[in-house]
């Protein structure tokens, strides 16, 4: 694809959103961005609209009165106008940005149009990655992976002769209270919980790395995106988070892909795909000792973890089941109605409770995960 690539950045207010607009800047000549999204964050998007001079803007709530866009660049909002950015015929790439299952319908609407769909949002393979992988293949849509781990498997195996992947290990730092005691816990703040020791991530997905929730949901990330079965996707605690992701390959030999633990890396790699060009950021020092020491978990620290690869064993709408609960818990546990300990508790209650379906369409697929919120709600407000 030649230069300048033009970009739709849905979810642009994020930290995602934030790195990658390191990245463009870093690139002014080789990424032009033509559309943005964001929930409601109006003022970060002006700035955004104001900066790189885009010519749409999708907004879910309505901005306030004195909301301000240079006038080349035109408000869209509604369900419809965020599909119909995603699959613009303006743009080349989409980068989906968005937290949570509401990722999954753009980045749909995006592969069906055919675009590079560059994909940070991992909840929409979770819940729909057979939907999502169909798609592309239907259409010939390239997903580039921009979750680092993901990122970091897809340079390993660049080059590398198809179906020779024999396994692959997804590292993880373990979170804020990787020594504390099992016992102590439950007594963990938001505030506590919203410190990762290594990376600056939005709230969700930093809630989902203490739990290791988030390693869970890049498991079954990694099955749909890289083909292998739950016996093969493995994860290794590595505390510095400068390895992502160590593959192997059917001959016994591993490759591994290291960078400081910052967005910018896995990103800008999948944005200027193939090409590599200087980084954001500096890499590794290699003059100085690396500490290269990784374990496997503790399942009983971390239940999220294990109900994870449960769900990703199981199949069927349990992964859709697990992602939804996990994010009725998160905010529970966001606003102070429930505890740490509670969320894997409405994770499980909720997976045991649901009534399991198998499911086709996008449509039916909105109709169980609502289920599935409605009735983790129910056993939220049973505990707080
Ligand atoms: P943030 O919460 O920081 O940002 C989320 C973005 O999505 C914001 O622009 C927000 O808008 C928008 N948004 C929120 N809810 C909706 C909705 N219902 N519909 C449309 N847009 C919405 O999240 P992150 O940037 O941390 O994460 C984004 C995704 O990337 C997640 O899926 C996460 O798992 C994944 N990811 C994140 C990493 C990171 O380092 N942060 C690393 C790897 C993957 P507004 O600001 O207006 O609320
Ligand atoms: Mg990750």
């Amino acid at each position: 694809m030649s230069y300048p690539r033009k970009l739709v950045l849905l979810g642009a207010t994020g930290s995602i959103g934030e790195s990658s607009l390191r990245v463009i800047r870093k690139h002014r000549d080789k990424l032009q961005l033509i559309g943005v999204s964001a929930f409601k964050n109006a003022a970060k998007v002006s700035s955004i609209a104001h900066e790189f001079g885009v010519s749409k803007v999708h907004l879910c709530q309505t901005p306030p009165e004195n909301f301000q866009l240079p006038q080349v660049t035109e408000l869209i909002s509604g369900h419809q106008a965020l599909l119909d950015l995603a699959a613009w015929e303006e743009a080349d790439i989409v980068l989906i940005a968005v937290v949570g299952a509401a990722g999954l319908a753009p980045t749909l609407a995006a592969l069906e149009a055919g675009k590079d769909v560059v994909l940070a949002n991992k909840e929409s393979l979770v819940v729909g990655g057979e939907l999502v992988m169909e798609t592309a293949r239907r259409t010939g849509a390239r997903i580039l992976p921009a979750d680092s781990e993901h990122n970091a498997v897809f340079q390993c195996l660049q080059g590398q002769p198809d179906k020779t992947l024999e396994s692959l290990a997804l590292t993880a730092s373990g979170g804020p209270f990787r020594d504390w005691p099992v016992e102590k816990l439950n007594q963990v703040t938001p505030e506590q919980a919203l410190k990762h020791p290594n990376w600056v991530m939005g709230p969700k997905i930093t809630v989902d790395s203490a739990t290791m929730a988030n390693k869970g949901l890049e498991l079954i990330e990694a099955k749909w995106l890289f083909e292998l079965p739950p016996e093969k996707l493995h994860v290794l605690i590595h505390p510095p988070s400068v390895v992502h992701a160590i593959v192997q390959f059917k001959d016994g030999c591993s490759f591994a892909q290291m960078s400081p633990p910052c967005m910018t890396f896995a990103l800008q790699n999948a944005l200027l795909y193939p090409d590599r060009f200087e980084g954001v950021e500096e890499g590794i020092d290699l003059c100085n000792s690396l500490d290269l020491s990784f374990s496997p978990p503790d399942l009983c620290r971390y239940p999220c973890l294990k109900l994870a690869i449960d769900a990703l064993v199981e199949k069927g709408c349990a992964p859709l089941v697990f992602n939804a609960s996990n994010e009725m818990a998160v905010e529970a546990f966001l606003s102070n109605r429930i505890g740490f300990g509670d969320i894997s508790n409405i994770i499980d209650r909720t997976l045991n409770l649901f009534e399991h379906r198998s499911f086709k369409s996008l449509e039916e697929l909105l109709i169980l995960d609502n289920e599935a919120r409605t009735l983790a709600e129910s056993l939220i407000v049973q505990v707080s």
